[in-house]
């Protein structure tokens, strides 16, 4: 089983106990979850077998072995060929993951999944976090679950539709002037006066974090290899740091030699971390134009923690991979086609994953004989207004 050694601080090295922290107690860094001894691949698959989805990977998770999991049944999504687009884009092979399956529509089920597991672990009263909708969302359901109550900051212009799944739920909706940022700090201020979980969808959470590197452990088993490209859309970028952690893991347990490219995209109109890719720099820097884009599940600008952003870019570097920028009507226009032509419908932030691969392939860093996968992050129910 994998123990945690430690919180590792992303920036300084500085090692913390496998506490309810959320930064470096020197510098504010970010942590990463460092365990024991790198885990056995032929251990980890003896001891998941009667568990499924996620929880199959369990000795992967930093997750104590007498953990009950809170599980709705996250994780094992399909991995799909996807024949008009390698037709069209003249691409060999073209697959994409459809997150879309999971208990609440989203991705986001694998680290809400891990973090509520981990709030039961650590005896909180109730949970917490910002949103720009479907982490509130996943949140407001494994919180549901797991019995403890929730609070969901989001800004005010998120899809009703979201808005609607999160008081079902039961959770409790406060709507903040402004954009994701600005919901971020408030839930932040919340978790501290109170002690509740802050599972917030940035790197603050560790524990939620590592609950997105499963999806790389069933990339590798479906693809039966490593696929050149993976294509992920990212806000500030934990699912795409995440599945290029698990894929270093595979590497680590000896079950492959080789890594992805990973490709992060956002919307052109709120690009922090692809715009400081194209520049070639070193650091994000929070974004400071006008934000209007029908992706509104990955328009974070990053303000007052743009360190996130190079997280995400040191790991888009580290991988050989790229930050790539869509508008929005090519969003929209591949949002139509994956449902015409593959019968899957995707919410506009996920439909980037697709629009990417025309830029990659005119950029050249997406070449014919390679093959990519691009994850379809969520559901296109969960905002119908942005359909035209
Ligand atoms: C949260 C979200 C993303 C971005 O994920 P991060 O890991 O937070 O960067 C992408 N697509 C959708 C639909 C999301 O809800
Ligand atoms: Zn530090």
């Amino acid at each position: 089983m994998a123990e945690i050694k430690s919180l590792t601080c992303v920036d300084c090295g500085h090692g913390h106990q496998a506490e309810l922290i959320y930064k470096c107690e020197r510098c504010e860094g970010s942590l990463d979850v460092e365990y024991h001894s790198e885990v056995n691949g032929e251990e980890a698959e003896a001891a998941g077998k009667k568990e499924s989805g996620i929880w199959k990977y369990r000795s992967f998770l930093p997750i104590a072995p007498n953990s009950e999991p809170v599980t709705l049944g996250e994780g094992n999504t399909p991995l799909l060929r996807m024949p008009s687009l390698e037709m069209e884009l003249e691409q060999s092979e073209v697959y994409f993951k459809n997150e879309s399956a999971n208990p609440t529509l989203a991705f986001k089920d694998r680290a809400l999944s891990v973090a509520l597991t981990a709030a039961k672990q650590f005896n909180v009263e109730g949970v917490v976090t910002a949103s720009t909708g479907n982490t509130g969302v996943s949140a407001a359901a494994y919180a549901a679950r797991a019995k403890l109550p929730c609070k969901i900051y989001v800004p005010k212009k998120t899809p009703n539709e979201k808005l609607r799944l999160m008081k079902i739920f039961g959770a409790e909706i406060r709507l903040v002037e402004g954009n994701f940022s600005d919901a971020y700090l408030m839930a932040a201020q919340q978790a501290e006066t109170t002690g509740w979980f802050n599972v917030t969808s940035t790197f603050l959470n560790p524990y939620a974090v590592e609950g997105n590197k499963t999806i790389a452990y069933e990339i590798h088993e479906q693809f039966g290899d490593v696929p050149d490209w993976i294509v992920i859309p990212i806000g500030a970028g934990p699912l795409l740091v995440a599945c290029f952690k698990g894929f270093k893991e595979l590497q680590l347990a000896g079950k492959t030699s080789k890594l992805p490219r990973m490709a992060g995209v956002q919307a052109a109109s709120c690009a922090p971390i692809a715009a400081a890719f194209e520049n070639g720099l070193e650091e994000v820097a929070a974004w400071k134009q006008p934000i209007a884009t029908v992706a509104s599940g990955i328009a974070d600008p990053l303000t007052t923690y743009p360190k996130d952003g190079t997280r995400t870019l040191k790991t888009i570097y580290a991988s050989d991979g790229c930050g790539i920028a869509v508008e929005d009507d090519r969003m929209l226009h591949y949002q139509k086609k994956l449902a015409k032509e593959e019968g899957i419908f995707a919410e506009p932030s996920s439909a980037t994953a697709i629009a990417a691969l025309e830029v990659m392939k005119r950029k050249g860093y997406l070449r014919k004989n390679e093959s990519v996968v691009s994850v379809i992050t969520g559901h296109g129910l969960k905002d119908l207004m942005s359909i035209q």
